[in-house]
């Protein structure tokens, strides 16, 4: 393990360090690699941002973007990254199998391993971490380690509090989820007078969809969504043909379970999708419903409490009738 005084001794030299995120990356997943790639890379270490697999085009305006490395799009260049850094920062999870095949590279790479992160039951494969489910964001964490813990504001530039601002606008569902504290408010509105211009961000994230998004969107609530009022549940089920159909690309698929979950009296909302090689879940709950537990429990999964996701090898009709035939077990928690 390492303790504060050690790693800022160590990010007092100039480091070799990768910063990677999850599968998918997300607002939240790559906006706090890429406030960390900046105030890194100011400090004049040589850094490089690599994600486990692409993500959708409504995050590919953020500054540093063009120097992401992809891992499936460059194997073994990332490989001998990740083999001779110095420092590993994992950032918004916490299990090295959400970063697919990365994981065991960077399980045994000799690097110094720093988690920062906001998911529950973190694995134990890090050096140092700042860790807290109560957060917002893995960017808000990152705001944390950059001014709390190693005193440095000063450092923050327009980029940096640009690409965090956007991790904790979308993780915090545009401020409005639980995690959206005072204390989060003030870090927003810190990072807006340090150069972030939050109507600009709001705009490129959620004003980017293509009209095959939306055609598709109108489709699922039109088509596909089934309300369970028994157990106040809504499920929205989407097939192989039905993302042929409407050319449905990385991140189009993003923000519909939302929808599910905004009808009225609806506590658990499930957007069960069949992607090429699997059945992917997500699920989405209010108040105390533990979403992640069934997905824990169930699906191969995990996350938080109010949003958590899984897989699973099986068909879609047989995830479907799975996903219906486990409600009976928590319909005292769905009705209550
Ligand atoms: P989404 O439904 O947007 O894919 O994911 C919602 C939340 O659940 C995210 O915070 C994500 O980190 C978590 N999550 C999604 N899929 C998985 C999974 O397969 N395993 C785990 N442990 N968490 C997941
Ligand atoms: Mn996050």
């Amino acid at each position: 393990m390492l303790n504060l005084a050690e790693l800022k001794e160590l990010l007092s030299q100039p480091q070799k360090i990768v910063i990677t995120t999850h599968h998918k990356p997300d607002g939240d997943a790559l906006g706090s690699s890429l406030g960390l790639y900046h105030y890194l890379k100011q400090k004049q270490h040589q850094v490089q941002v690599v994600t486990p697999t692409d993500y959708p085009d409504f995050l590919q305006w953020m500054p540093g973007n063009n120097e992401v490395m992809i891992y499936t799009e460059k194997k073994e260049q990332s490989a001998a990254l990740i083999e001779q850094a110095g420092l590993i920062f994992c950032l918004d999870f916490n299990s090295l199998s959400r970063i697919n095949e990365m994981g065991e590279l960077v399980r045994v790479s000799s690097a110094k391993k720093i988690m920062i992160d906001h998911h529950l039951d973190p694995e134990n494969f890090d050096d140092f971490r700042h860790w807290r489910t109560s957060a917002s964001s893995a960017a808000q964490l990152v705001y944390e380690f950059i001014v709390e813990l190693l005193g440095d504001k000063n450092s923050i530039t327009a980029d940096i509090a640009t690409c965090l601002y956007t991790g904790i606008m979308t993780d915090s569902g545009s401020f409005r989820f639980p995690t959206t504290t005072s204390t989060v408010h003030r870090i927003a509105a810190d990072l807006i007078d340090l150069g972030a211009d939050n109507a600009a961000i709001h705009q490129l994230v959620y004003d980017h969809a293509s009209e095959n998004r939306l055609r598709f969107l109108g489709y699922c609530l039109s088509e596909k969504l089934e309300i369970l009022r028994e157990y106040n549940t809504a499920l929205i089920t989407v097939s192989k043909s039905d993302l042929n159909r409407f050319n449905i690309n990385t991140g189009d698929t993003e923000g519909v379970v939302n929808y599910a979950l905004s009808i009225e009296n609806i506590r658990l909302a499930a957007f069960i999708i069949e992607r090429p090689d699997k059945i992917k879940l997500s699920l989405r709950s209010s108040g105390t419903f533990p979403a992640n537990e069934i997905c824990k429990n169930y699906f191969h999964g995990g996350g938080h409490r109010n949003a958590a996701g899984g897989q699973s090898e099986g068909t879609l009709d047989e995830v479907i009738h799975q996903f219906k035939t486990l409600l009976p077990e928590y319909k005292n928690l769905l009705t209550q």
